[in-house]
């Protein structure tokens, strides 16, 4: 039997993991565990210490043994049974070490995948992103705009700028990515996980997700655990005839 499949995002804010682990999530059927999503939702609910709320409106990280009792808990549930995605960690070495314990348990041996993309493109991409505040789908000004100036397409909520994504943050969220997370990367090649790089500024999303699942494909053969979903083939038509 196929063991579960772990993808691992690797990469500064603003490199797409988001976005990619979204399209990848719809192609391959497993689960997207994104820790900044399950804080934000517990921020908003009110369900998260103010002092947590307080890091991440400074662009800080949260503390290690926070997002691991997290990620521990939600790798456990039904939906993660064929496979997952975790983006946005680990992000420090700390929480690699776990995800090393974790997997290791499970005898999974992920992929991660280093999404490398120029800093002005990060800077630009930051200021252009709007967030749905009640179901979190991300939208850019520039390159995926809500079909009504403003307005979510899924649920017609109001955009909003995240509060992280102001200039100053962003500045202080690439520090600790420089600092914290940067080093994560040779612990995972350290580790022995397979690591590819990919340009995550060259072409549309679905363009580098077609990438990434060809590169799946290779790794894990034919038939892959690769179970690309009709929307997904359509709109990776769609982009190759632009
Ligand atoms: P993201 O949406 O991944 O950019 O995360 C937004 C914010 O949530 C980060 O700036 C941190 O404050 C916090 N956060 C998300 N994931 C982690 C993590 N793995 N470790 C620590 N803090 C995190």
């Amino acid at each position: 039997m196929m063991k579960q499949l772990c993808l691992i995002m690797f990469g500064p804010p603003g490199s797409g993991k988001g976005t990619q682990a979204t399209l990848l999530r719809q192609a391959l059927g497993i689960a997207h565990i994104s820790t900044g999503d399950m804080l934000r939702e517990r921020v908003h609910h009110g369900d998260a210490l103010d002092e947590i709320a307080k890091l991440m409106r400074a662009g800080e990280l949260v503390p290690d043994e926070t997002v691991n009792l997290m990620v521990a808990d939600r790798i456990e549930q039904p939906d993660c049974a064929v496979g997952f995605i975790l983006d946005g960690y680990p992000r420090t070495v700390n929480q690699a070490a776990l995800v090393a314990d974790m997997l290791a348990v499970k005898q999974i041996d992920p992929v991660v995948i280093h999404l490398k993309v120029d800093y002005n493109v990060i800077v630009a991409r930051l200021a252009d992103r709007r967030q749905c505040p009640t179901c979190g789908a991300s939208y850019s000004l520039s390159s995926n705009p809500p079909r009504v100036p403003g307005v979510c397409d899924l649920d017609g909520s109001r955009l909003t700028v995240r509060e992280d994504d102001r200039e100053e943050v962003v500045l202080e969220r690439l520090h600790a990515y420089d600092h914290k997370t940067r080093p994560v990367l040779e612990y995972l090649k350290n580790a022995g996980y397979t690591v590819w790089d990919v340009t995550g500024d060259t072409g549309p999303p679905q363009v580098i997700t077609e990438r990434i699942l060809k590169l799946i494909e290779a790794k894990y053969g034919k038939p892959a655990p690769v179970i690309v979903s009709r929307s997904l083939t359509q709109e990776l038509a769609a982009a190759e005839e632009k």
